[in-house]
């Protein structure tokens, strides 16, 4: 059974000028021990995909459609108290910056034992000796002084390692990554990155790894969703999709896989900007950017259709698409 499943996620935020729609029917699934990439620029939805499935997506946003299921249960639907419990013990979390994560007034010690002996039961003496053991596990060096320190004594690295260590405290058979690397220095981030696979492989959770870095993409998972505007372009095994991208905005994005020290916000490989929600334009929403838009995607929406080893949303791979040789006039194509 997949630990988590996400079929036809809808978000909306109501406003006062209409209803804008941020995610539209996102759907996948990620297996025991499997570490899954999602991808895509500022604005692409992959933040509020996490932020959904862990129940806290900012008001007035709101899933407006679709199911999310955690090892065949459905939480998008649960109040907020039993969210907050599976939040705690099912789901780990761990954002860009460990501050956000920590209290600045409580040893690191405090932080993880009182997590441990919320979720576990667990006595004083035996919560600690596992708070211990975790931040052994997570590679922070004498872990049996420094369990002791407040969060101010950690280098970046080290305060990154310790939230792990927090989203781990229970046990959890998901973990969210939001830009777990992105405030880290190259070399930090390669520990990271290493450090997730190997909690994955040994502990068999499953793992979500949101980031706009193609580099970590590429280093860290085994299949990668790639998000534009709201929607799955591409979705499929990483070396796939890092090798032989069906989507031209996959591969579009997977042509900017940087040297590790750059982590470009906005791609050069594509020219243009991803629409706002207001203004995706009809059809393919990539058709405005994309140097093989043909007539037909400026009038239907793809759906995700099979592409080799990938599912790519993209008419190219439809069997009775229209020859992509002969582009609709009104398209002033690069
Ligand atoms: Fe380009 Fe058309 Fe494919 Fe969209 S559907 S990515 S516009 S070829």
């Amino acid at each position: 059974m997949n630990i988590l499943d996400v079929e036809d996620l809808v978000v909306e935020f109501p406003g006062r000028h209409g209803t804008l729609r941020a995610l539209d029917a996102v759907s996948f699934s990620i297996a025991p021990g499997e570490i899954l990439g999602v991808v895509g620029e500022s604005g692409a939805g992959k933040s509020l995909t996490g932020a959904s499935i862990i129940g806290l997506l900012e008001p007035p946003g709101r899933i407006a459609g679709g199911r999310i299921r955690l090892q065949g249960e459905r939480i998008d639907q649960l109040d907020h108290e039993a969210m907050r419990h599976i939040r705690g013990r099912r789901i780990g979390s761990i954002f860009q910056d460990p501050l956000t994560s920590l209290n600045p007034l409580f040893t690191v010690g405090q932080q993880l034992t009182e997590a441990i002996r919320t979720h576990l039961r667990l006595d004083a003496r035996k919560a600690r000796a596992r708070a211990i053991a975790l931040l052994d596990e997570t590679g922070i060096p004498a872990a049996a002084q420094r369990i002791d320190h407040f969060p101010h004594q950690f280098s970046g690295g080290m305060r990154q390692r310790v939230v792990i260590a927090l989203a781990l405290a229970a046990e959890p058979v998901l973990i969210v990554a939001d830009e777990p690397t992105t405030a880290l220095d190259v070399s930090v981030q390669a520990q990271i990155v290493a450090l997730l696979q190997r909690i994955c492989r040994e502990r068999g959770a499953a793992v979500m790894l949101i980031t706009h870095d193609m580099g970590v993409i590429a280093e860290a998972c085994d299949r990668v969703a790639v998000l534009y505007a709201g929607r799955v372009a591409e979705i499929g095994p990483v070396h796939d999709v890092v090798r032989h991208a069906a989507h031209p905005y996959a591969a579009g994005l997977m042509a900017s896989i940087p040297d590790m020290d750059s982590s470009p916000e906005r791609l050069a490989q594509i020219d243009g900007a991803m629409p706002r929600l207001n203004r995706i334009p009809p059809g393919c929403a990539f058709h405005p950017r994309c140097g093989q838009a043909f007539a037909r995607c400026t009038r239907e929406r793809p759906e995700l259709i099979a592409a080799g080893a990938t599912h790519a949303a993209c008419w190219l791979h439809a069997r009775t698409t229209a020859s992509p040789l002969s582009p609709h006039p009104s398209l002033a194509l690069p």
